[in-house]
């Protein structure tokens, strides 16, 4: 037999659930750690703040493996609870439902015109919110509001913004749940990583012969199916028709037809376990350790050198050879930092750095062009590498090879 629920009302619950999710959307982009945003983006330094870790678009092998932790992740949470994402999370459904509550509030509202106006007033403010909290995980609210107020948004940013807003307010408007039905992936992808024991709702086939065939679980249904039919694409888990089925069947008794199930089984037959699930817990458990490993490895400023595009090596009368470099000084830590460049030099061999080599200002997560010019006397050999460090605070923080060029 699977599994019976107590007889409480869904709706409060999946009401929680959805007001908490949508406080966590609306708050993160205000929440800081060591003093940068939580979950970030930030397209002009290209860099994803990531629970106090920055991650810059350098590191691609680390951007990569959180967009795998939230690949996996959402798969791993479908195999278990099946499509209670959709019902219970997902920022469409929230938007239709409380569309649906707009429209239940103004039923009776005054004139025909005013509800009508009233309602596409709601719809835009939603939309605005929506469209401002997207570009809030792009550009900080702070930031983003002062650039709203002076006109200075800028492009990509206002089209963002527009755009979002069009969208959402037209999802309000016209589309809601016929998205879900027709062109959302998830439901199909849902089908496909579903087992024995992931999380349904089901019209349980033992208790068939009481159904009175009152349709009040079709009445209820957002998405307009028939649970009786069993499990259809449809379906986004919102339990609507379970507390449907429980109002109509207490009065006699019964505590609803209808119920979530993490797979049925025979009397006797142990709980189905959800293989796939826990293999995708193991990838996930894997990644989330090469990130901590990746993060807390990571060098806090990085080096790159190569040798200037029009400058000619020289040699001086006094037997010198110059080369001409740009070196790249990468900051990927959350605060300013100070560096210098020092070349290391062979037993008997002047090498001199010339050019802004000394209290190099790079701010947080930025990078600072440097012009350089590498003085060697005596000249030396072809083929001679020597070896540009950058240094801060005392230590050496990254290296870099600086190949010498001698005609
Ligand atoms: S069948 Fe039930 S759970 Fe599925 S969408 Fe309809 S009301 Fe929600
Ligand atoms: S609400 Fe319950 S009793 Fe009524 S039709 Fe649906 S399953 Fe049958």
């Amino acid at each position: 037999m699977s599994r019976r629920y107590t007889r409480a009302r869904i709706a409060p619950w999946r009401k929680r659930v959805q007001w908490l999710s949508t406080l966590c959307l609306l708050v993160i982009p205000f929440l800081r750690v060591g003093g940068e945003s939580l979950l970030r983006l930030d397209a002009g330094s290209r860099t994803l703040f990531f629970f106090g870790a920055s991650l810059r678009i350098e590191e691609f092998y680390l951007l990569l493996i959180v967009v795998l932790i939230f690949v996996f992740g959402f798969l791993f949470v479908t195999m278990l609870f099946g499509r209670v994402w959709c019902g219970w999370l997902c920022p469409q459904t929230t938007l239709a439902d409380l569309a649906d509550w707009f429209d239940s509030r103004l039923k009776k509202a005054g004139p025909a015109p005013v509800r009508a106006a009233a309602r596409q007033i709601l719809y835009a403010a939603v939309s605005a919110l929506v469209a401002c909290n997207m570009v809030w995980y792009f550009i900080e609210p702070r930031e983003f509001f002062d650039r709203l107020f002076s006109g200075e948004i800028g492009t990509m940013a206002g089209i963002s913004l527009l755009g979002t807003f069009l969208l959402v307010y037209f999802d309000l408007a016209l589309v809601r749940r016929t998205f879900c039905k027709t062109v959302c992936p998830y439901g199909r992808i849902q089908l496909m990583t579903m087992e024995r024991g992931t999380l349904t709702l089901e019209f349980d086939p033992d208790l068939k012969e009481k159904c009175l065939r009152c349709g009040a679980c079709v009445r209820a249904c957002p998405t307009g199916i028939d649970i009786r039919n069993g499990l259809q694409i449809e379906c986004i888990n919102c339990g609507r028709c379970l507390d449907a089925c429980r109002d109509v069947m207490e009065p006699g008794g019964l505590g609803g037809l209808i119920h979530y199930t993490f797979g049925r089984t025979a009397p006797g037959e142990p709980r189905p376990v959800n293989r796939k699930a826990l293999l995708m817990a193991g990838v996930i458990l894997l990644l989330v350790s090469l990130l901590v490993a990746g993060v807390a490895t990571r060098k806090e400023a990085t080096l790159k050198v190569q040798r200037a595009a029009n400058a000619q090596v020289r040699k001086l009368p006094d037997g010198s050879l110059v080369n001409f470099y740009i070196a790249y000084v990468e900051n990927r830590g959350t605060s300013p930092a100070v560096f210098s460049l020092e070349v290391g030099q062979a037993p008997g061999e002047s090498a001199q750095l010339i050019g802004p080599v000394r209290d190099l200002k790079v701010a947080a997560n930025a990078n600072r062009k440097v012009d350089l010019v590498l003085k060697l006397k005596p000249a030396p050999a072809a083929g001679r590498t020597m070896e540009l460090r950058l240094v801060a605070g005392g230590k050496v923080v990254a290296v870099s090879p600086l190949p010498v060029a001698v005609e």
